[in-house]
Order: C-alpha cells, then sequence, then structure tokens
C-alpha cells in the first residue's frame, strides 16, 4: 500500500510537478500538499490525471493552490490562466473529485459516508468510530445541485454522483420537486 514507506503526498507531488509547481528541492513543500488523509489518495491521483489532460491542451498557466478537507469533503483551489474551455473542464474534474470524497472514506479509501460528530468527517463503517450517518432527504443522496444565472435566467442543475463509474447522471429537477423558471 502507499504510504508505508514512503509519504503519499510527497509522491502524488513528485508525480505531477508540472501541477503542483514544488520548491525544486523540497517537493513536500508545494502549496498545494494535500491537506487531508491517504484514503483519497487514488481520487486525488485521478484528478491529477484529468486536470493535466486539460492543462496540456490548453497550454495556459496553471498550479494547485489548496488542497483540503472541509466539511467532510475535498476541496481544491488552483491558481492560473486558461482558455474558458479548459477552466471549465478543471472545474468539472475538481467537482468529480470533490463528489467522490463525499463517498470515500477519508482514511482507507473504501466507500464510506458522510458522518456527524464533533466534526464532519467521511468514513466507512470500519473507521467511523461511532459517528452517525448524516442522512440525505430520501431521493437526494449523493445529489449535487447547483443554481446559476445566465442572461437574466435562472436555471437550476441537477446531478447525481455515480461512484461505481465516477461519473455525474444529469437528474430532471422536476422529479426532485424543484422548479426551475
Ligand atoms: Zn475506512
Amino acid at each position: 500500500m502507499m504510504g508505508v514507506v514512503r509519504n503519499w503526498r510527497v509522491e502524488l507531488i513528485e508525480a505531477y510537478p508540472d501541477l503542483f509547481r514544488p520548491p525544486a528541492d523540497f517537493p513536500g513543500a508545494a502549496q498545494g500538499s494535500p491537506e487531508c488523509d491517504a484514503g483519497w489518495y487514488d481520487l486525488l491521483d485521478r484528478l491529477c490525471v484529468r486536470i493535466r489532460a486539460a492543462v496540456q491542451a490548453d497550454g495556459g498557466p496553471f498550479k494547485l493552490s489548496q488542497i483540503k478537507q472541509k466539511y467532510g469533503t475535498l476541496r481544491v483551489y488552483w491558481d492560473g490562466a486558461l482558455s474558458p474551455e479548459a477552466d471549465a473542464q478543471v472545474e468539472e474534474v475538481i467537482a468529480l473529485a470533490e463528489a467522490r470524497s463525499a463517498v470515500t472514506c477519508e482514511i482507507c479509501g473504501e466507500e464510506g459516508r458522510l458522518r456527524d460528530g464533533a466534526w464532519l468527517t467521511t468514513r466507512c463503517a470500519t473507521h467511523a468510530e461511532g459517528r452517525p450517518v448524516v442522512e440525505a432527504r430520501s431521493g437526494f443522496e449523493n445529489m449535487h445541485i447547483v443554481r446559476y444565472v445566465t442572461g437574466g435566467n435562472r436555471f437550476v442543475s441537477c446531478r447525481r454522483y455515480d461512484r461505481e463509474n465516477d461519473v455525474f447522471v444529469d437528474v430532471d429537477p422536476a422529479t426532485l420537486g424543484i422548479e426551475e423558471d
């Protein structure tokens, strides 16, 4: 397993120096060095593969500036100047990684659930330490709802995260009782 001998954060940074842009002699000091546990290594690795594809095709400057756990799920921030298309691609693959973090144990990488306690965490049953699951409203499990305004019109995007296939599946807002106008 990763992290047994080497530091998994350093391994990730050294695998993607074009995204982390670490100091030459001290990769562990990269600004974007992940502030989360090793269970999310795999989803971060997938994320870096996808970001690299978008960034290399674009050619613009890019740097991961912060990767952390907040309220139990992943947050990823970056600096750079990409075309609108590449920017949208990067934001989409970050959304996928953040959605995956919400169903992946931060300790071991197995399937997990968001859990309550002194603070929010995403954990499998083995690593839950008695913390209760935060139950989503029925029908809203793994649902990611984004409201936005374009050209003066309000829209809502509803997507369910499919962990097995690591994709978003569009859901008709009307089936959730959400009105679009
Ligand atoms: Zn676990």
